[in-house]
């Protein structure tokens, strides 16, 4: 699938450090998860890289906070701009190695690049403040400035936005990076760092290190227990979101982090109930359910229980399932072999404990699974518990709006959660009683750059995107002027 790239020196497999392709003694297999075919040996970098790595963004630092906003603004214009040009070969970069159809790769292309957009307009709008003064002989004043050098350590599912995300409020505040992209979908993070190089990105400022799983944990130590990283963002796992903030203790390093949810998806008796299947679809399927915010349990009100379930099955059983750059695929292949094993352990679990299944539960061929709903689900079900990361809709009913709320809240995760109502009441108190950094009132599609995503509880710390995501990546400085 890619040698049809228009762009072929997109495609580079080594890693991006002080402006430099860095080529390293070991290499890693990056794989097509629809054929399993070998795409690229990438790269294997370790500790000794990261301390270059971060060395090369230290020295970078200095030129970079001294260029006024307007100017990084205009390097990383530069760099949306060669975004959109590239958007074909970036798309197709992206559905070989993650897996997820084309025009759903061509979308987080586009939805990736609005960050960089977005926060190259947001750089020119990082105020101060002056306060008034409580003693006549001095003036407070209170100024932002870029924290330093910062490090970003992003999943697969999403292997470009979850870059832009954390990089482009780095990069617009002042700060300079190096980034650790997930081992499944390197060739996207070095695709669009190339784009950077061209966009005229000075040496060092954005550093990208490749590394497989086990040197991954390497690279991670070394970024979190730098004196010089000031900063860590992280998106993946709670688990490893857990680890990377002890490792972070020691440094006292600031810490945004982006990890598990467990969204609940209500319907209530007063829905549209076609516009909620929509929605659930929208948000249970896309990228196959690997998404943090995909809708993990379905709750449904007893008056539309039945009828909720039946749509939604019959909308998931006409999916057409398959690889990526097929016409007409919605949903493509699955990561992993341990993600594959967890949707079946998740399937099974529920069937055996009495969910009825409606449609789907079972395995086409290779990583692809087929859409899946199960009806009757219940609270000791482990889709109920863990977030199942792939196909899966378990439809839960219930009786009450106080019900549906307290199931809603009953987890540990607190990221997206969705409801739909036409009464505007229940609206108001369902949306303020959600535990969730997110909520999608009659809607499954919430992420877009202009707003605040992130989570409460063990979700995460801090937001990314929106007027919010820049505040991370500067510190507030107080300047006390005495002797006027
Ligand atoms: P996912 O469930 O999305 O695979 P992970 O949390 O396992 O999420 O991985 C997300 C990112 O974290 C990837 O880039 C991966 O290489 C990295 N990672 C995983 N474990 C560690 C670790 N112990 N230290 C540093 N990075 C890690």
């Amino acid at each position: 699938p890619l040698n049809t790239l228009r762009d072929p020196s997109l495609l580079k497999s080594d890693a991006l450090i002080n402006g430099e392709w860095a080529p390293a003694p070991g290499r890693f297999a990056v794989n097509d998860p629809a054929t399993g075919a070998l795409l690229a040996e990438v790269a294997n970098h370790g500790a000794e890289s990261a301390h270059h790595a971060i060395v090369a963004a230290n020295r970078a630092w200095p030129a970079w906070k001294g260029k006024t906003a307007k100017e990084r603004a205009a390097i990383m214009m530069k760099w949306f701009q060669l975004l959109h040009a590239n958007a074909d070969d970036l798309a197709r970069i992206m559905t070989a190695e993650q897996g997820k159809p084309l025009a759903e790769a061509k979308g987080e292309v586009t939805y990736g690049a609005s960050f960089i957009e977005w926060f190259a307009e947001e750089s020119k709008r990082v105020y101060g403040e002056t306060v008034q003064t409580t003693d006549g002989n001095k003036r407070y004043l209170v100024i932002k400035q870029p924290v330093g050098v910062c490090a970003a350590i992003t999943p697969w599912n999403f292997p470009i936005a979850m870059i832009t995300r954390k990089v482009a409020p780095a990069l617009a505040a002042g700060c300079t990076v190096v980034i650790k992209p997930a081992e499944a979908t390197p060739l996207s993070a070095l695709a669009v760092a190339e784009l950077a190089q061209r966009a005229g990105m000075p040496a060092g400022v954005l550093n990208v290190l490749t590394a497989d799983a086990e040197q991954s944990i390497e690279v991670g130590k070394v970024l979190c227990s730098s004196d010089v990283v000031r900063h860590l963002s992280f998106t993946g796992s709670t688990e490893v979101g857990r680890i990377l903030a002890a490792q972070c203790a020691p440094t006292v390093k600031a810490l945004s982090l982006e990890l598990g949810g467990n969204a609940p998806f209500i319907v209530f008796d007063d829905a549209d109930l076609d516009s909620a299947v929509e929605g659930a679809m929208a948000s249970k399927y896309r990228n196959a359910g690997q998404t943090c915010v995909c809708a993990n349990r379905f709750y449904a009100q007893d008056g539309i229980y039945d009828r909720f379930v039946e749509k939604l099955a019959e909308k998931a059983a006409a999916m057409k399932v398959g690889n990526g750059f097929e016409a007409g695929v919605v949903l493509g292949p699955l990561i992993d072999d341990a993600a594959i094993a967890k949707v079946q352990e998740h399937v099974a679990d529920a069937v055996a404990k009495g969910a009825r299944l409606v449609t789907g539960g079972e395995l086409i061929e290779g990583r692809f699974y087929q859409p899946t709903v199960l009806a009757d689900a219940t609270a000791e079900m482990r889709c109920s518990r863990e977030e199942t990361f792939g196909p899966v809709a378990p439809v839960f009913r219930f009786q009450t709006e106080a019900e549906a709320i307290e199931l809603a809240n009953a987890t540990e995760f607190g990221l997206a959660s969705y409801f739909y109502s036409r009464d505007v009441g229940r609206i108001f108190r369902v949306g303020e009683a959600l535990e969730y950094g997110m909520v999608g009132i009659n809607t499954g599609l919430i992420s877009t750059a202009e707003v605040p995503f992130g989570g409460v509880k063990q979700s995460g710390l801090g937001r990314e995107g929106g007027r919010q995501g820049i505040e991370d990546y500067v510190e507030t400085k107080y300047l006390c002027l005495g002797d006027i």
